[in-house]
């Protein structure tokens, strides 16, 4: 029996060929377009201006994937909301909506676990299921949309959930490109964020792309013994290598990076920590986002929350020395919705 194709997958000129292909017109592949990724349509009978021969052709070796919102939690101390889907294969993510004072962001996740196993991180703890499909990564923005009331919105995505984005580079280019269509939400370029810890032929791949996307990396360490402990794909592409890549996206793109920096209490919020980071960007275009750590059941014990005094210690170092320094608050940490604090495998109430 043959299998049928997901076209929440097909760019806008793919779902045109197949149009061309099946009814002899490409148009009607830019409303089928519109009707997944602008109007969250998955039954090809709710897509009322196709021709009935149209969906009759598509349904018969084409579906639309719609993931499963198994349990929505909302944080009462700020109202962040932690989405968890269940994809076809009955695979499990995790996606955050953050409220800001001035403008929401949705962060995404790019795999089903991952497997750069970072310290810090409780997705590091599930290994790699597998990627996920650009599909899957759009269509998680459609699910936040789809629960959101009141007049909330999103203004930016970051690729900061579950995952290493660069590990599954193509997808998640695929995906940004479905929600950036004039025919899709029309999300603006520098509104989306790709989050690395550090792979560096995906920077490459990113500043010579063309795309005006925007690029953080986490850092979280500046010396490379200490950066190998608590990232360890730091082995594979240490500071000198990084530091490259990253001076040749802000030299090739004219856009400043940011550079995300996640203290540790006793373990790189020290001051030889801060300098050893004011060294490293000395001559780089970016800016840099504190925050504290965020224990979580099943990390390890002796990371803890840095104290005030030395989270304030590590940023009176830092703010006369760089560009620009922000503390970023934590948010969603009572619902585990935090940096580092997604995991699907953890048991839920549903
Ligand atoms: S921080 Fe990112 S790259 Fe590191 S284990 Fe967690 S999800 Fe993977």
């Amino acid at each position: 029996m043959q299998t049928k194709t997901d076209l929440k997958n097909f760019s806008l000129s793919q779902l045109e060929s197949l149009s061309d292909e099946l009814v002899g017109r490409k148009y009607p592949g830019r409303q089928l377009f519109q009707w997944i990724h602008r109007h969250n349509i998955t039954e090809f009978s709710g897509m009322t201006s196709l021709s009935k021969e149209f969906r009759e052709l598509l349904s018969e070796n084409h579906y639309v994937s719609r993931a499963e919102i198994v349990n929505t939690m909302t944080s009462e101390n700020d109202r962040t909301r932690k989405l968890l889907l269940k994809l076809a294969d009955g695979a499990m993510i995790e996606t955050v909506w953050i409220p800001g004072s001035n403008r929401n962001t949705i962060c995404v996740s790019s795999q089903v676990g991952c497997p750069l196993a970072c310290r810090f991180c409780l997705t590091g703890t599930m290994k790699l299921k597998r990627d996920l499909t650009a599909g899957e990564i759009a269509e998680q923005v459609y699910s936040v949309k789809s629960v959101l009331s009141g007049g909330d919105d999103f203004q930016n995505i970051v690729f900061m959930g579950m995952g290493e984005p660069f590990l599954n580079y193509d997808n998640v280019v695929a995906g940004a490109e479905l929600l950036m269509s004039d025919h899709g939400l029309g999300v603006a370029q520098k509104r989306i964020t790709f989050s690395t810890v550090g792979i560096v032929p995906g920077i490459y791949r990113l500043a010579d792309s063309g795309l005006k996307t925007m690029l953080a990396v986490s850092l979280h360490a500046a010396n490379d013994d200490l950066r190998s402990e608590i990232v360890p794909i730091n082995k594979k592409y240490p500071l000198s290598e990084l530091r490259t890549a990253m001076k040749h996206y802000a030299d090739t793109t004219g856009r400043r990076l940011t550079i995300e920096y996640c203290l540790i209490d006793g373990i790189n919020d020290t001051l030889e920590s801060a300098k050893d980071l004011v060294k490293f960007i000395h001559d780089l275009p970016c800016k840099i986002n504190l925050l504290a750590y965020n224990p979580a059941p099943g990390l390890p014990p002796e990371f803890r929350r840095p104290s005030e005094k030395s989270i304030a210690r590590f940023t009176d170092y830092l703010y006369p020395r760089c560009p620009a320094v922000t503390f970023r608050k934590s948010r969603g940490a009572d619902i585990l919705a935090a940096c580092g604090q997604l995991a699907s495998n953890r048991n839920e109430s549903v």
